[in-house]
């Protein structure tokens, strides 16, 4: 039997703990006791708590003005685009900067699927997440985040089998077989579709559904797909773009090349919340009265952007963070000898993710929502769950400057907690 969410909720410690500040990759309590944070805040933080650069950044921008009418923070949010499509696999050729969230960001990009091809539409993975407005609640791939709010039952949302080899939703293996979770689509649209899909909007690893990485040759397989049946390819990069994957976007590290990319959380730096879209030039069809927010692409939000994109971009950070993710698989993979109830290791760059088991291989999210609790209160080390499908993947993402010694000590903690629980749950 697995645990419902508020019964999950329920084993978080009662009291959190209340951080005074950040550095680097801790957060340290009033008490002044260091906590090490393994998923860099809500993985938002490539540069950690507290980037000087960044941080300069904003604070020059704040002394200036914090805000200007976005026809006239356009020049600045453009060169911020520019720096972004230099990084960007080369269809990309145009951007739009008017959202501080990847919820919006992804409702702009369908948008734009939208009037760009006159269809309705939209297709996504069952597991998926993304965003929390109306829309995006509607697209993404769990129900439970739907069950109360009648808007969000979308007509144009078809949901489609995710690329979950651990437990292939087909009862099938890679790669015997073909990809056919991609080849189902075709039957789906067949007979469930209405003639009129506009896009496909995939995460490269699937976040919060329990850092999926799907298989080599899937998104081969799904651009050619989508490209057949003229459906344009979102890429959300609201949780792997800004380098989590080894690459600036994950599209360099999977091959792909959407028509379309989202871009959020990292791109701040430190969590200054910032959005981009990244399109092929042809789509460029928006006006700005189509897409726009008050608060959209503000003068600190594109501070912070400039100044990440200069750090993160730099072919010598991204080459430390492949060389970090792999010391870090490494030792997560060292894990499972030690530990039966780890049953998968998955991942890519620093964007790794533990799927905890019980008997069987069975998915057990009380013992991963108890890793995660005893991991905080016990060894002070923040780590997130994956509240999605089974519930049961206690995810590492640490922010992407993480020395070796940060890295040992991060699963050194993470080794303590699991043993405990462990323990814990044989001693009951
Ligand atoms: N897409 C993905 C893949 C996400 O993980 C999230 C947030 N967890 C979103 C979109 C929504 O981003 P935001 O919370 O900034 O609206």
């Amino acid at each position: 039997m697995t645990a419902t969410y508020t019964e999950m909720q329920s084993l978080v410690p009662a009291l959190q703990p209340r951080f005074s500040y950040g550095r680097g990759l801790r957060l340290i309590r009033e008490d002044g006791v260091e906590f090490l944070d393994a998923v860099s805040g809500t993985f938002n933080l490539p540069l950690g708590y507290d980037d000087p650069r960044v941080v300069e950044a904003v604070i020059d921008q704040l002394r200036r003005c914090a805000h200007v009418s976005s026809s006239y923070s356009a020049p600045y949010a453009q060169a911020v685009l520019d720096a972004l499509l230099e990084l960007a696999p080369d269809n990309l050729g145009s951007g739009w900067m008017r959202d501080l969230t990847g919820s919006t960001a992804n409702e702009c990009a369908i948008k734009i699927a939208q009037k760009s091809t006159g269809k309705s539409d939209v297709l996504s993975l069952h597991l998926s997440h993304h965003g929390q407005t109306v829309f995006t609640t509607a697209i993404s791939g769990n129900a439970f985040r739907r069950s109360a709010f009648p808007a969000t039952r979308s007509a144009m949302s078809i949901k489609v089998p995710a690329p979950y080899c651990y437990r292939c939703p087909l009862q099938s293996s890679y790669p015997g077989c073909g990809f056919a979770c991609v080849e189902s689509i075709a039957d789906t649209l067949e007979y469930a579709g209405n003639g009129s899909v506009a896009c496909m909007i995939i995460e490269p690893v699937l976040g919060n559904g329990g850092n999926i990485v799907p298989p080599p040759g899937y998104f081969d397989a799904l651009s050619q797909f989508c490209r057949e049946r003229d459906i344009l390819l979102i890429a959300d990069e609201v949780q792997t773009g800004i380098g989590r994957t080894g690459s600036m976007f994950a599209c360099e590290t999977f091959d792909i090349r959407p028509n379309l990319m989202t871009l959020a959380k990292g791109l701040g730096g430190i969590g200054i919340p910032v959005a981009a879209v990244l399109m092929e030039e042809r789509l460029d069809v928006l006006e700005k009265y189509d897409h726009s927010f008050t608060s959209g692409g503000n003068m600190l939000a594109i501070a912070a952007a400039r100044a990440t994109i200069e750090v993160a971009g730099h072919p010598l950070f991204l080459a430390n963070v492949r060389r970090s993710g792999l010391a870090l698989e490494s030792l997560l993979r060292s894990l499972p000898e030690q530990f039966r109830c780890i049953g998968d290791v998955r991942g890519v760059g620093l964007m790794w993710g533990l799927e905890i088991v019980g008997q069987d291989n069975a998915p057990a999210p009380e013992l991963a929502a108890r890793i995660i609790s005893i991991a905080e209160s016990r060894h002070h080390l923040i780590l997130r769950g994956s509240r999605f499908g089974f519930g049961n993947v206690v995810k590492v993402r640490p922010a992407l400057i993480a020395t070796p010694d940060d890295l040992d000590e991060l699963v050194a903690r993470l080794a303590l907690a699991i043993r405990d629980a462990e323990n814990e749950q044989a001693a009951a």
